[in-house]
């Protein structure tokens, strides 16, 4: 069928349309915190009362994934790694406290740009700075409102919306469709939405939904948490203890009882979308909810048990959920329809997912971050018209592992763009064209880290998901040893129980550490890698604060140099300053040494900062000897940490070399342990100056005597130079910047 209509363009529309044919359209739709319980082709538990048909239409004309998950079960850092095909530490982003997506940085929508795309995103974007790589975008500001939502403009400005989010956002998505100038051009459409992200505001149409009928409750909503760590504990996102009485529980005036939460909003009312209703939606909402809320009043006055309220705040709360979910599946219609109707649907994939999922009671919880399986699983489901044949009376469903590292070579390999070999996903095609069936050699298991952000502490844990077990690793810290905890999921769906500590399972736990080593080194992730802050020292933040507010200056914006190090390079500023001034002042240098700082350190610094703001035709770069100082570290990891800071500076001065320096010697003799760490290190990173943008420079033979031996006259500490030696830094940075053709004119 589809073969004359193609012909048919080609001939009345010339070659453009030809490949434009060729290259399928790609429909992204996208929500925030969509459980697989509550879609009903996932086999929702609600799907009686609150079905999803038009997700499911889909999933029914196309493949859905049983076995999809994230690598890190929270908002920016999932986005984030759909964009780049990397997991949160390499492209940055890493949590929703203090992380800033660097657009500079290469993502599919550039590349399908590149490849001839028409690129637009529309809706939930969440990563602070403003989208890159897009034709055309429209965004909410942060989590953005589900009433009279603003939308930030392509110019920057705010633009506000009378209606509900989730209609403003298909409204513009088929806008787009609709005035697109030139139909000949392939495009992709990320229509992202809120919905169903808390806080839970329906649309009035849908906030009477539900009220006759209780929703069933998971089993495990009062969980104890026994024979697990005891982090399942300590976190703020239990139904019974963290939801506040009224942005969560939509309880109106000063709170009436101690066991809602004081913070989310606190102890007052409604913060945020009461507010930005009309009168009208106002009327609506106060009348939906008074009748229930004045009969809980009644309840909690005559005395309710914690069991009966928490059970009151579960339906509450997955009433509200799913009343967004309605909206939510009434717009994923909306837009099919329209791809129907205008005859894009024919050559357009449309695919839908979720940023990661999310607990509808199970454990007692709401909310997400943990590994466990609500979480960890994203739904994927994907309709390829002519490529992927929909199941006969049955959903096609694929056992295939899949994880969100994979949608953006899965892109590019769909629209026929070369996939870089750096993106840590693989290409779901070949699943795709074998109907669901994993060809050999697939994955079976998939890394999972997440960073630990303050809110609803949970705390920081990685591990390993395989097809029958799930190894989760709690880091240990000052009073308290690393924790594991394994989970057969066979006979343990719920993960109820951790089975790391039985006799039983100690060769699948052997098995299970050391696969987690394995793809910790697949994936790059070490302690020299994963980008971190110093921010509960207060010295450090002060100078970043310092260093980022110099780096808006115009002086900074000449700087043709850029120090980048630790205490070595921070010692500019002390003992090495005549010597700075002699030879690096005219150059408008920067001194970006932190004393303390290791690899990950310097990671952090490279991905938060404003650095963009800078452009030196130079950097010089030395970076390591704490992460040796640092129970002696291995030099692999080390040197993976310094690759990682190199591949960080090509996207973000792609026109500035680097001087990739020699870590110093250090201890008095060649056979100091941590000296010969340090020359291992070196002999690792050589490698990595290519002569064109890096430039290795080792002058370390000048600090040493020839036996090889470092005298406290060099260094006094026999760690850091003194002036004389700086002396000697200078000169060799200088003699390189003049190879270089870098001078203070
Ligand atoms: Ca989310």
């Amino acid at each position: 069928m589809k073969a004359p209509i193609r012909l048919l363009c080609a001939l009345a529309l010339g070659l453009a349309s030809l490949s434009a044919a060729d290259k399928p359209n790609i429909v992204f739709i996208f929500s925030d915190d969509h459980a697989l319980q509550a879609i009903s082709s996932y086999g929702s538990r609600y799907a009686k009362m609150a079905p999803t048909p038009n997700i499911d239409r889909i999933a029914k004309e196309g493949l859905l994934f049983e076995r999809s998950y994230c690598g890190n079960a929270i908002c920016g850092p999932s986005r984030a790694t759909i964009l780049t095909g990397k997991h949160s530490h390499k492209n940055g982003f890493m949590d929703n406290n203090f992380s800033r997506f660097d657009g500079a940085q290469p993502t599919f929508p550039k590349m399908l740009q590149e490849a001839g795309y028409e690129t637009a995103i529309i809706g939930k974007w969440h990563l602070i700075s403003n989208p890159t790589g897009f034709d055309y975008w429209e965004v909410l500001p942060g989590q953005g409102a589900y009433f009279n939502p603003d939308f930030i403009q392509m110019d920057g400005s705010k633009k506000r919306f009378e209606g509900y989010c989730t209609d403003l956002i298909t409204d513009k998505s088929i806008a787009w469709l609709e005035g697109r100038k030139d139909k000949s051009k392939p495009f992709v459409l990320m229509s992202q939405h809120k919905a169903p992200h808390r806080h839970w505001f329906p649309p009035v149409r849908h906030m009477n939904l539900f009220d006759d009928i209780t929703m069933p409750e998971p089993e495990t909503l009062f969980d104890d948490y026994a024979n697990r760590s005891d982090a399942l504990k300590n976190q703020q996102m239990a139904i019974a203890k963290d939801f506040s009485w009224g942005e969560d529980m939509f309880l109106h005036g000063d709170k009436e009882d101690p066991r809602f939460s004081p913070l989310f909003g606190g102890n007052k009312g409604f913060i945020g979308e009461y507010r930005r209703m009309n009168e009208e939606q106002k009327k609506a909402f106060d009348e939906a909810y008074v009748g229930e809320n004045n009969e809980l009043r009644k309840k909690l006055k005559a005395g309710m048990s914690d069991e009966e309220l928490t059970r009151w705040k579960y339906q509450r709360y997955i009433k509200n959920y799913l009343r967004t979910i309605r909206a939510l599946d009434e717009n994923v219609g909306r837009l099919l329809k329209h791809l129907d109707e205008s005859g894009l649907a024919e050559n357009t994939i449309v695919i839908y997912s979720s940023d990661q999922g999310f607990y509808l009671g199970e454990h007692g919880w709401y909310d997400k971050r943990w590994m466990f399986e609500e979480s960890l699983s994203m739904p994927f489901i994907i309709r390829w018209p002519g490529m992927i044949q929909p199941g006969e009376n049955v959903i096609r469903t694929s056992r295939a592992m899949i994880q969100n590292i994979d949608y953006a070579p899965t892109l590019l390999d769909i629209c026929g763009a070369p996939i870089p070999e750096d993106m840590q996903g693989t290409s779901m095609v070949p699943v795709l064209k074998n109907q669901g069936e994993a060809p050999k050699g697939w994955r079976d298991a998939i890394y999972y880290m997440y960073s630990g952000e303050w809110t609803h502490r949970v705390a920081k844990h990685d591990g390993v998901r395989t097809n029958r077990h799930k190894l989760m690793h709690f880091p240990g810290a000052k009073n308290r040893p690393d924790e594991w905890m394994l989970f057969d999921l066979e006979k343990d769906p719920q993960e109820m129980e951790s089975v790391a500590k039985d006799p039983a399972y100690a060769d699948t736990l052997e098995q299970m550490k050391e696969l987690y080593a394995q793809l910790r080194q697949q994936h790059h992730v070490s302690s020299s890698t994963y980008p971190m802050q110093r921010w509960d020292e207060k010295w450090w933040k002060q100078r970043w604060d310092q260093k980022r507010k110099e780096a808006g200056t115009s002086k900074a914006r000449q700087a043709k140099v850029v120090f980048i190090g630790d205490s070595i390079t921070q010692g500019w500023e002390g003992k090495g300053r005549e010597h700075w001034a002699e030879h690096f002042e005219a150059l408008g240098a920067l001194n970006w040494g932190y004393s303390g700082d290791r690899t990950e350190h310097v990671i952090w610094r490279m991905q938060n900062g404003d650095v963009q703001r800078v452009n030196p035709e130079v950097a010089v770069l030395m970076i390591g000897t704490n992460n040796t100082g640092h129970g002696l570290r291995p030099a692999k990891e080390t040197a993976m940490g310094i690759q990682k800071i190199i591949e960080d500076l090509a996207w973000k001065w792609p026109d500035t070399r680097v001087i990739l320096t020699a870590i110093f010697p250090r201890g008095a003799t060649p056979d100091d342990p941590k000296r010969r760490r340090n020359s291992e290190i070196n002999a690792l990173i050589k490698p990595l100056a290519d002569g064109k943008r890096v430039f290795w420079q080792d002058i370390n033979q000048e600090f040493l005597d020839e036996k090889g031996n470092l005298s406290q006259e060099v260094m006094p500490d026999l760690l850091h130079l003194n002036a004389d030696s700086y002396a000697i830094w200078a000169k060799a940075v200088s003699g390189k910047l003049h190879e270089l053709g870098v001078t203070g004119d």
